[in-house]
C-alpha cells in the first residue's frame, strides 16, 4: 500500500486514496435481522418482494361495481350487494345489476369497473350513471404497484423511515443487511481531563472524543471508547493494540502534529502502516490515514474544529464506503450570496461556519459566524452549514457569491 504524499494534498486526493484502499464486501460480511430491529442498518442485497401489491383487484373509488355490458342509454341498475374494504362481495350477481362498492374493497367477480358515486343518480328503481364508463375504470388491478419478486429497496441502502414501513407493508420479517461497524476511538494529550473532573493548570476538557462518538453513533457504528490516553509512547501502545484488537476502525485525536510529544506517528510506524497528510484545506492540516494490522485508522487533528471537520469531510465518507452504505451522498453544495465580508488567504480550499437563510426574494444568504480559529466549537452550534471557499480564492466582499453546503443530518440537531 502507498500512503506516503510529500507535501499538501488536496481533501480529493486524500478521499481518492482513502476510498481506494476499501476492498469490495463479501458474504461474510452480511447477516439477516429481523425487521423491528433493523432500522440504521444497511442492506447487503435487493430486497425483492414477497407479494404482489395490491394483491388483488380492488376500487380506487366509494361508488358502484359493474358489468360493461349491462349498461345502455337510460340503464337503472338496482344494487343487489355491498362489497367494504376487508368484507368482500360473494353473493349472487343477476345481470343488469350493480354492486355498492367502498374504496380498497375487492372488486366482486365479472365486473369491470366502477363508477364513482358522485356520477351515480339514486333512485328507489335503482342506479343511473350520468357519465360515460369504460372499461376498467377505478380498478386497482393485482400488482399494479408492486409485482412479486419485484426489487423494491437496492443494495447499500440505509433503513429509516422511507424503508422500513415499505418492507412492512409487503410482510418482510427478516432483511439481509451488512454487519454493523465497530470502531474504537481515543483522544490523545497531557492536558486532557472528562467532563466533570476538575481541571488543573493548563489542562482543558477533551471535546473531541465527545464529537466522535456521536458522530459515530449517528452513522450506525459501534463505539468502543478508550478514553483519553496520556502522551507516553507505552500507554499509546496499549491504546493502538487494543483497539486493533476489537475495531474495524480506529480513531484517535492529536498527536498527529510534530511536536515533541506527538507520538501518533512513531506508533503507527512500528504497529502498522501509515500516512500522514499535509491536507490543503483549513482547518485541517494535519491527517492521518492508514492501516493496522486487522483495522484501519483514522488521526484527527487536536484542536476541535479541524478534528470535527476532518471527520465530516473525510471520515464520514470513507465510513459510509466501509460500512457499504452505497446509497450514501456526499452533502450537495449550492450557490449563495455572501452579506458579510469573509476573511481568506489563497492557498487552502476552506470550509468557514456560516448561517445560510432565504431572503424575501427567495435568493440564499449567508453569513460567517464570526471568528474562525481552530479552537472556536462554538462556531458548529452557531451554524448550519459550511461555507466552502475554493483553494485560490482570496478575501470575499460583501455581495460575492459563494459555495455553501448546507450541515447533514450529523451536525444538524
Ligand atoms: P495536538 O495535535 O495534540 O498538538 O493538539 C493540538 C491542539 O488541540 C492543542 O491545543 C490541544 O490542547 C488541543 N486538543 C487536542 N486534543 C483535544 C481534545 N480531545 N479536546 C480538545 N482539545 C484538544
Ligand atoms: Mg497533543
Amino acid at each position: 500500500m502507498e500512503f506516503n504524499t510529500a507535501g499538501l494534498i488536496s481533501l480529493q486526493e486524500a478521499l481518492d486514496k482513502m476510498r481506494g484502499h476499501i476492498p469490495p464486501k463479501t458474504a461474510q460480511d452480511a447477516e439477516s435481522v429481523a425487521l423491528d430491529t433493523a432500522a440504521g442498518r444497511v442492506t447487503a442485497a435487493p430486497v425483492l418482494s414477497p407479494v404482489f401489491v395490491p394483491p388483488f383487484d380492488n376500487s380506487a373509488m366509494d361508488g358502484y361495481a359493474v358489468r360493461c355490458a349491462d349498461l345502455h342509454d337510460g340503464a337503472v341498475l338496482p344494487v343487489s350487494g355491498k362489497a367494504f374494504a376487508g368484507a368482500p362481495f360473494h353473493g349472487e350477481w343477476p345481470a343488469g345489476t350493480c354492486i355498492r362498492i367502498m374504496t380498497g374493497a375487492p372488486v366482486p367477480e365479472g365486473a369491470d369497473a366502477v363508477v364513482m358515486q358522485e356520477q351515480a343518480e339514486v333512485s328507489d328503481a335503482g342506479v343511473r350513471f350520468t357519465h360515460a364508463v369504460t372499461s376498467g375504470q377505478n380498478i386497482r388491478l393485482t400488482g399494479d404497484d408492486i409485482k412479486q419478486g419485484d426489487s423494491v429497496l437496492s443494495q447499500g441502502v440505509r433503513l429509516g423511515a422511507a424503508e422500513l414501513p415499505l418492507l412492512a407493508s409487503l410482510g418482510v420479517t427478516e432483511v439481509q443487511v451488512w454487519k454493523t461497524l465497530k470502531v474504537a476511538v481515543f483522544s490523545t494529550g497531557d492536558e486532557l481531563q472528562p467532563v466533570g473532573t476538575p481541571l488543573q493548570e493548563g489542562q482543558i476538557y477533551d471535546t473531541n472524543r465527545f464529537a466522535v462518538r456521536l458522530m459515530l453513533e449517528q452513522l450506525g457504528c459501534t463505539v468502543l471508547d478508550l478514553g483519553i490516553i496520556r502522551d507516553d509512547p507505552q500507554a499509546l501502545r496499549k491504546a493502538f493494540e487494543e483497539a486493533n484488537a476489537f475495531a474495524d476502525l480506529v480513531i484517535s485525536s492529536g498527536g498527529v502534529s510534530v511536536g515533541e510529544a506527538d507520538y501518533t506517528k512513531q506508533m503507527l510506524d512500528e504497529l502498522g502502516e501509515i500516512g500522514f497528510w499535509k491536507l490543503a484545506m483549513k482547518p485541517g492540516k494535519p491527517f492521518a490515514f492508514g492501516k493496522l494490522k486487522n483495522s484501519w485508522f483514522c488521526g484527527l487533528p487536536g484542536n476541535p474544529v479541524s478534528a470535527a471537520l476532518t471527520f465530516y469531510q473525510l471520515v464520514q465518507p470513507f465510513i459510509a464506503q466501509l460500512a457499504g452504505h452505497t446509497a450514501w451522498q456526499f452533502p450537495p453544495r449550492l450557490q449563495a450570496v455572501a452579506v458579510t465580508p469573509l476573511k481568506k488567504s489563497a492557498g487552502r480550499l476552506d470550509f468557514q461556519r456560516g448561517i445560510y437563510s432565504t431572503n424575501a426574494q427567495g435568493q440564499l444568504e449567508v453569513r460567517t459566524t464570526g471568528h474562525q480559529g481552530s479552537h472556536v466549537f462554538s462556531s458548529f452550534s452557531q451554524a448550519n452549514c459550511f461555507i466552502v471557499l475554493e483553494r485560490d480564492r482570496d478575501n470575499v466582499a460583501a455581495g460575492e457569491i459563494v459555495e455553501i453546503e448546507p450541515f447533514n443530518a450529523l451536525l444538524r440537531s
